[in-house]
């Protein structure tokens, strides 16, 4: 085995057709370590998760049958400061999604330069299954498992695929009924009136454009020249969406579940935000463009592709067939880390996802901020804050980038590496 900076364990893993995404996070990490020189030590104390709790679920459904469900949180660090992360329910949850997701909470937070750790939850289940009340018993029941793991300076979920602002809600009111006084710092994503910040629902879809805009300034490009697809009309492609056709880019490629929705001339996004909200969430049958796959969507003859579905949609299956010269990554994880080089070798700018769609937890971070001062900003201070600090990330890593000649996502890594470390350094351990 080759030896290198960081010892014998430090040789990255051969790339494999798919690597489970904590591989795929740590074949990044590693390349990053490896410019950075990061010392040994430092390197064990990131490469793993500083808390892994697994927990059973015994639940009564409606039926009156009882059911177990199994549930996790990880703490990936809390170097930086309280961990951060939101909680998935969801039947594809395991062990190893939820240390990726983790892991990514870490650098997201690093690279935009919010004092938090990162961490993740989840609960394996199908919460479209399930009626409000089980969903409740089950929040509830995690919670109630997690109250020595949560706190408002020690762990603070937010909400993420398959919950809400309403599982928030009872989390935080359990979390409240242990501790015997209400705490609203807890979560994040919360319901406005119990808390929750204005502009957090659009927050990450507005982090996109603003990474878009950001990196089409470094290319010498206008808004109003560049043509767009989105993957994913959910929570995030769709509010990106409407934001950046806002700005002037022309979206000819939208999708979701049901498939690709594709018009020369540009996509009316309002008028398809309003199809989607009156037909059960579901772009199925909306006119306004002829119907397209997701595939075809991917390498649309666009100027900008945004993956804000799901995770491991760009490979080294269609990589190569993409046209796009910018990919800005509003889901986790949505390019596979065998795809990075074909990408690279293409020359197309890849603005990461733990930088592109930070913009959520920047808010949620605001969201805590205003919780602790028992104050509330209004949405333009909260836009206004959350473009500068996306934007003084973006600077840092461009710079970065150039610095160490490598992709944005390598660029990234080593800012959020560089900074966990140097505070790991002044913390020390045992
Ligand atoms: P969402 O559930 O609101 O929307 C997901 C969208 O993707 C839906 O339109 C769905 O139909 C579509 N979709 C699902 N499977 C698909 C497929 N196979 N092909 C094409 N489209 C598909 O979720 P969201 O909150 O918008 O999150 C999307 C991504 O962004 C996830 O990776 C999530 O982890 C990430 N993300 C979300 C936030 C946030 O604040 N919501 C923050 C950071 C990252």
């Amino acid at each position: 085995m080759k030896m290198n900076t960081l010892g014998s364990y430090k040789e990255p893993a051969p790339i494999k057709d798919k690597l489970n995404p904590f591989d795929s996070m740590m074949s990044r990490f590693n390349i990053a370590a490896e410019l950075l020189e990061l010392e040994p030590d430092v390197y064990n104390v990131l490469k793993s998760p500083t808390k892994q709790v697994t927990v059973s679920l015994p639940i009564t459904m409606d039926d009156g049958s009882m059911q177990v469900f199994e549930g996790y949180r990880v703490v990936h660090s809390d170097i930086l400061g309280p961990s951060k992360g939101g909680i998935r329910f969801d039947m594809g949850v395991n062990i190893d999604e939820v240390k990726a997701l983790a892991a990514w909470m870490t650098w997201k937070c690093a690279v935009v330069d919010i004092p938090y750790g990162g961490a993740k939850g989840g609960i394996k289940c199908d919460p479209r299954s399930m009626s409000r009340g089980e969903v409740e018993r089950l929040t509830r029941a995690y919670t109630q498992h997690m109250v020595d793991v949560f706190g408002p300076e020690k762990d603070i979920p937010a909400p993420d695929m398959g919950t809400g602002p309403e599982v928030m809600a009872w989390l935080l009111d359990e979390y409240s009924k242990m501790k015997g006084k209400t705490s609203s710092a807890v979560v994040t994503g919360k319901p406005l009136v119990m808390g929750g910040s204005l502009g957090r629902t659009e927050a990450t879809g507005r982090g996109v454009m603003v990474s878009a805009l950001n990196a089409l300034n470094k290319m010498g490009l206008k808004p109003t020249e560049v043509s767009c697809a989105i993957q994913g009309f959910g929570n995030v492609g769709s509010w990106a969406a409407k934001l950046l056709m806002e700005q002037g880019v022309k979206v000819c490629a939208i999708s979701d579940i049901s498939g690709g929705y594709w018009n020369k001339d540009g996509i009316d996004i309002d008028a398809a935000i309003a199809y989607r909200d009156t037909h059960n969430r579901s772009l199925e049958g909306f006119d306004g463009a002829e119907k397209i796959t997701n595939d075809e969507l991917l390498t649309a003859d666009v100027d900008i592709l945004v993956p804000a579905a799901m995770e491991d949609v760009i490979t080294v299956k269609n990589a190569a067939q993409i046209k796009a010269k910018l990919i800005v990554e509003g889901a986790n994880g949505p390019t596979s880390a065998e795809a990075d080089s074909i990408i690279k070798e293409k020359g197309i700018l890849v603005v990461p996802d733990i930088l592109a769609n930070a913009g959520g937890v920047t808010v949620s971070y605001f969201e805590w901020v205003q919780n602790r001062l028992g104050y509330k900003w209004d949405l333009d201070r909260v836009n206004r804050r959350s473009e500068r600090i996306l934007t003084e990330g973006f600077d840092h890593v461009y710079k970065t980038m150039e610095k160490y000649n490598v992709s944005m996502r390598i660029a990234a890594y080593i800012v959020a590496i560089e900074k966990v470390s140097q505070t790991f350094h002044y913390r020390g351990g045992f």
